[in-house]
Order: C-alpha cells, then sequence, then structure tokens
C-alpha cells in the first residue's frame, strides 16, 4: 500500500523526528510505499496567497477557494503545491506527525493543509464526508503532547485529547472523504525515561506493522 507521512518539527533529533524516521522504516519494513513530506527539511512555506498559483481567475479580488477552482481546470497550480496534491491523491494511507502546539497542529502543518487541501482537486461540488473525494483511503494522527495523561481526560485541567483532536479528524480528514484511524498519542516524551522512549518507539513500529488492519473510528460530536 502506499503510505504518505506528513511530519513538522523544527529539531530534527526531537522526540518527534525520531517517531517520523521510525515510522518509515517500519512502514517499508513491512512492503509499503512511503513518501514523505518532511516540511522543516523542505523548508514549506505556511501562508497562502497568489504565490499558490500559475494561474489567475480574478486579479482584483484574491479569494482562495475560487483560485483553486480555476487552478483545478486549468493545471494552475505551482510545483510544490501540485507535488503534494499528488501526493496525497497516491497515498493509500497519510500520517501526520507533530507536536501538539497550542491544542492543535503546529503553523507550519496547518499551513500546508491550507495551502493543499484545494477546492476543485481535494473536496467542492458536493464531494464532502462520506462522498469526499479521498473515500476508501484512511488517515491517521500521530502527536506527542507536553503534558501528561491524566490531564487529558473528560474532566481533568485540558479535557478529552479526542475532543481537542476532533477539528483535524472531522474538518479535514472526514471533510475530505478519509477514514479516520485511531490517533497515536505519546503523552509527555520529554517527562519519560530513555528506556520508556524507546518502548514507544518500539510501540509505534509495531503497531504499524499492522496498521492497514485497523477499522476506522467514530469521531464523536463532543
Ligand atoms: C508553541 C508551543 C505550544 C505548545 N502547546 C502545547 C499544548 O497545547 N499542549 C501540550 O500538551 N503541549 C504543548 N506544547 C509542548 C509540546 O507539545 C511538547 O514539547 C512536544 O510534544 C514534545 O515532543 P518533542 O518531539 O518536541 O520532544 P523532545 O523534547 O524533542 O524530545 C523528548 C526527549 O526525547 C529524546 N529523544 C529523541 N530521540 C530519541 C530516541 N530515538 N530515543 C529516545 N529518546 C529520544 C530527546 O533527546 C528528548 O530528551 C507546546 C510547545 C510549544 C513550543
Amino acid at each position: 500500500m502506499n503510505v504518505l507521512v506528513v511530519y513538522w518539527h523544527p529539531e530534527p533529533k526531537s522526540f518527534n523526528g525520531a517517531m517520523f524516521r521510525r515510522s518509515v522504516e517500519a512502514l517499508e519494513a513491512a512492503g509499503h510505499d512511503v513518501k514523505t513530506s518532511d516540511l522543516h527539511s523542505m523548508n514549506f512555506d505556511p501562508v497562502s496567497g497568489r504565490h499558490n498559483f500559475n494561474t489567475t481567475n480574478d486579479g482584483e479580488f484574491f479569494k482562495q477557494q475560487l483560485e483553486e477552482m480555476y487552478a483545478s481546470e486549468h493545471h494552475g497550480f505551482v510545483p510544490e503545491i501540485e507535488a503534494e496534491i499528488q501526493k496525497l491523491e497516491w497515498c493509500d494511507l497519510v500520517i501526520f506527525q507533530f507536536p501538539l502546539w497550542w491544542f492543535g497542529m503546529p503553523a507550519a502543518l496547518k499551513g500546508w493543509v491550507e495551502r493543499v487541501f484545494v477546492m476543485g482537486r481535494v473536496y467542492g461540488g458536493g464531494r464532502f464526508y462520506e462522498h469526499g473525494v479521498f473515500k476508501g483511503k484512511k488517515a491517521m494522527l500521530s502527536i506527542t503532547t507536553g503534558g501528561p495523561e491524566e490531564l487529558y481526560v473528560k474532566g481533568g485541567w485540558n479535557g478529552d485529547l479526542d475532543a481537542i483532536l476532533r477539528p483535524i479528524h472531522r474538518g479535514v480528514f472526514e471533510f475530505t472523504g478519509f477514514s479516520v484511524l485511531e490517533p497515536h498519542k505519546v503523552f509527555g516524551p520529554a517527562r519519560k525515561t530513555e528506556q520508556e522512549r524507546i518502548y514507544e518507539l518500539d510501540n509505534y513500529a509495531l503497531r504499524l506493522q499492522t496498521i492497514f488492519e485497523e477499522s476506522a473510528i467514530e469521531v464523536g460530536e463532543y
């Protein structure tokens, strides 16, 4: 199967960096074809604008979704965006690897979504949710937190982590047709011992060996 791993962390030696490299290794060892978007190494520009396009639909008033629809019909995406859209179209499973920042994706990854999930190619024209463009594909978040697990439960300081992740699960993945797999969570890697972190990496690699056997989760409404 084809797997795309989209990853951002500003430090390659970080625990996220280790998870990213381990995931690629494990998926390839399981016989999958893997492509990556290592946004930090790519120096990916997360800010959207006219520079997303080679084409112009309206030169007077910039409305991104209309430009995206026009570009979808006229091969109008600049190569850095076209390449990322093609990776999404190619994959059977996409994994986002990132540290939870302010209860969400870091800006670089959020910006990747804002520039790459384009109207016309990725959604639109009635193709949403169960009729989404990427129906049949799977998506998974692999995240780390600063806080420990007990803070991320209903009634805890931070609340249920699955509720925090809902905007991505429902608003990005399911919106475009992906089925959502159970997110992979490592709570507070910096608080763990070296042995515990090694266990977490092994545990993730083990899970990835059979990732395509997993069923989609129900994304709750909370
Ligand atoms: C702007 C900002 C916003 C944030 N918002 C939130 C938030 O909303 N909620 C929250 O909970 N947290 C938040 N945090 C904290 C953040 O989520 C955590 O710091 C992050 O998830 C930890 O992951 P890391 O990859 O950065 O860990 P690191 O600190 O890079 O790694 C932890 C340890 O693992 C070690 N390591 C690396 N590779 C390996 C390996 N192969 N084997 C064993 N050990 C290894 C590293 O050397 C290090 O000692 C925020 C942080 C920032 C900067």
